[in-house]
């Protein structure tokens, strides 16, 4: 590509609202293959409501709710922003919150009213040593509509479970459609369970996913496709997002989401919808064409 058609391409985007730090990144892009999606955030709003709650026998469900939004208060995660605000919506008064541990990737816990509480998914509940049985089949069903399911578990015993949902972005369907025709192959990552994740891809037509992914494992999954030769171009939001956006040929950040993740990136896509990289791939084909 000559400057002038590089100039060209990253000014355009620019008034698109499609930030592109430089030529490499823009060069890079051209030659990607594998485009990896975060889902909470980049495929998904990132505003999950809580949809579902469930007590087991001996509890009760707006119990279950008071004890799970109490502890939430001190997460600033949109899973936890959501159960908050079910709560209040469904008029449950809070208790007091103590002890507080954000647990990456798992959960939280703590201590609600003085009683050991925890909520999070089933790998915080392997880690502290229980079993969901009970409560498999309730937590498929709700995973297989989409949903996230966390369990609340109370003075070490499984007292419940609440489901959330994060609805697909408007423009997610359309922008899948488009990368799909720009022939790039496509891969969710999610921290969430292998069951909602493979409802929400079959909904959106996603080549492949990487379910049940810790924050640390997202730049391995990118080290590992570069390791077969692949180039690979991650898009996320969070905090959590940075490292593998570095890891990436070109790491794209949602403009919406973390200062982190935007310093990581090559293109930051200031609208933080999906529609940003298929216009950032056209600009990328138009630059590198000058010199075909
Ligand atoms: P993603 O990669 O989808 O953005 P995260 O890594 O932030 O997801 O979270 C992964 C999983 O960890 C969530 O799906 C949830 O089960 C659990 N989790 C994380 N934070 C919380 C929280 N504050 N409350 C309950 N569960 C949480
Ligand atoms: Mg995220």
């Amino acid at each position: 590509a000559t400057p002038m058609s590089i100039m060209t391409a990253t000014g355009r985007g620019a008034q698109a609202g499609v930030l592109i730090k430089n030529a490499e990144a823009l060069e890079r892009f051209e030659k990607v293959g594998t485009l990896i999606v975060d889902k909470t955030g980049t495929l998904t709003e990132g505003k999950p409501r809580l949809i579902g709650v469930f007590a087991e026998p001996g509890h009760d469900e707006s119990e279950v709710l008071r004890l799970a939004a109490t502890l939430e208060k001190g997460s600033e995660h949109p899973l936890a922003e959501a159960i908050v605000d079910g709560a209040e919506e469904r008029g449950v008064k809070l208790g007091s919150a103590g002890e507080f541990e954000a647990v990456t990737g798992k959960g939280v816990k703590g201590t609600v009213d003085g009683r050991p509480v925890a909520l999070g998914n089933i790998k915080l509940v392997q880690d502290l040593g229980l079993q969901a049985d009970d409560l498999t089949n309730r937590a498929n069903e709700r995973r297989d509509a989409g949903e996230t399911v966390m369990f609340v578990v109370v003075e070490g015993k499984i007292a419940g479970l609440v489901s959330v949902a994060d609805p697909v972005k408007e423009t997610t369907p359309a922008a899948l459609k488009a990368l799909h025709e720009l022939g790039f192959r496509i891969i969710m990552a999610t921290g969430d369970n292998e069951r909602t994740a493979r409802a929400v891809a079959a909904r959106l037509g996603i080549d492949e996913i990487r379910a049940d992914v810790l924050p640390e494992d997202k730049a391995s999954i990118i080290k590992e496709l570069q390791g077969q030769g692949e180039k690979v171009a991650m898009a996320g939001d969070g905090v959590n997002d940075a490292p593998a956006l570095a890891q990436a040929d070109v790491g794209i950040a949602m403009g919406t989401g973390a200062d982190v993740a935007i310093e990581s990136a090559g293109i930051t896509l200031v609208k933080g919808n999906l529609d940003g990289i298929v216009r950032a791939r056209r600009l990328a084909r138009a630059a590198m064409g000058n010199i075909r």
